[in-house]
């Protein structure tokens, strides 16, 4: 049976837009030790712009942002999203063409007359290709905290577009105000090391972890609940269900996938990172009634 005490502080959390799916999720929050944050949609608004595109010496600006469109158009990622925005709004046609096959965590496979086409990031397309690419030039753009993109077809990499989120508006001060909780902050994300640095950085994030596979963010949760006996887990995708569910509280982003919304244990309707702290102080608070 609820306790009153619970009862209150539960309707209390509502009115603030926490949607706890049952008191005793109120009651774990107040012993968690650490909270671990996914990067896009959930740190970041999630909607990326390209900043840049660059491409290979010798080779059609628009004709090259015009196939790259065309396989991104397929998908629904961010990023993909973006990329297709971008070259429709500078009057790019949009063609659908070419079969594609997904590779969640790295991008897209694409298959062309003249062979295979690989979109996605540096480990996807190659690491030191990546690196070598206009001497340098689009990983300079990861410090900067921008995700690049890179195309590569036989010769090497073709093109690579940098795209920029923006972290939310509140999530500086969401991470202050758990550090001040005396909660240790931990970003988990599948974009590459640099963009991650530059985020966590930004965020004043404590730790993080870059080039993190869907299935990863899971072992890494379990690295962190058994360090810290408890850990909070946010995210807003389908890529991070399994974490919301290893996690002692699993919390979802109103604005999230269903299946993220389904899984978590506490729903942040407004997509307010504050409202964490706030619940986690609740949840503290209405120990201290209880004993
Ligand atoms: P995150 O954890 O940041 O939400 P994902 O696990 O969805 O990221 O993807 C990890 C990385 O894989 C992205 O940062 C990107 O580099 C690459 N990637 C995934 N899907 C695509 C795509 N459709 N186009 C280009 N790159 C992609
Ligand atoms: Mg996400």
């Amino acid at each position: 049976s609820i306790m009153p005490a619970t009862l209150a502080a539960v309707s209390n959390g509502a009115k603030r837009g926490i949607l706890f799916k049952g008191g005793v999720h109120l009651e774990h929050l107040g012993s968690l030790k650490t909270v671990a944050f996914d990067k896009t949609g959930t740190l970041t608004n999630g909607k990326p712009v390209v900043t840049d595109f660059i491409v290979r010496e010798g080779v059609n600006v628009d004709e090259t942002l015009a196939i790259l469109a065309g396989i991104e158009s397929q998908s629904n990622h961010p990023l993909a999203v973006a990329i297709t925005n971008y070259a429709k709004n500078i009057g790019i046609t949009v063609k659908r063409n070419l079969q594609i096959e997904d590779v969640p965590g790295h991008g897209i496979r694409a298959f062309s007359d003249t062979g295979e086409l690989l979109v996605g990031n540096p480990r996807f397309v190659g690491k030191e290709l990546a690196e070598e690419f206009h001497q340098g030039i689009a990983l300079a753009l990861a410090d900067e905290g921008k995700t690049v993109v890179f195309m590569k077809d036989d010769q090497g990499i073709i093109a690579a577009a940098a795209l920029k989120d923006t972290l939310r508006d509140e999530a500086v001060q969401a991470i202050k105000e758990l550090k001040s909780a005396g909660i240790f902050t931990v970003m988990l994300t599948g974009d590459n090391e640099k963009t991650a640095a530059a985020i966590a950085k930004e965020a004043g994030i404590d730790s993080y972890v870059a080039e993190c596979l869907p299935e990863m963010k899971v072992v890494h949760l379990k690295k962190l609940l058994a360090e810290y006996k408890t850990v909070g887990m946010v995210g807003d995708g389908i890529n991070d269900a399994p974490a919301l569910a290893t996690a002692t509280s699993g919390f979802a982003m109103g604005e999230g996938t269903d299946v993220a919304l389904e899984t978590a244990d506490i729903v942040l309707m407004q997509n307010d990172l504050t409202r964490i702290s706030y619940a986690i102080k609740l949840s503290r608070k209405m120990q201290r009634i209880v004993k």
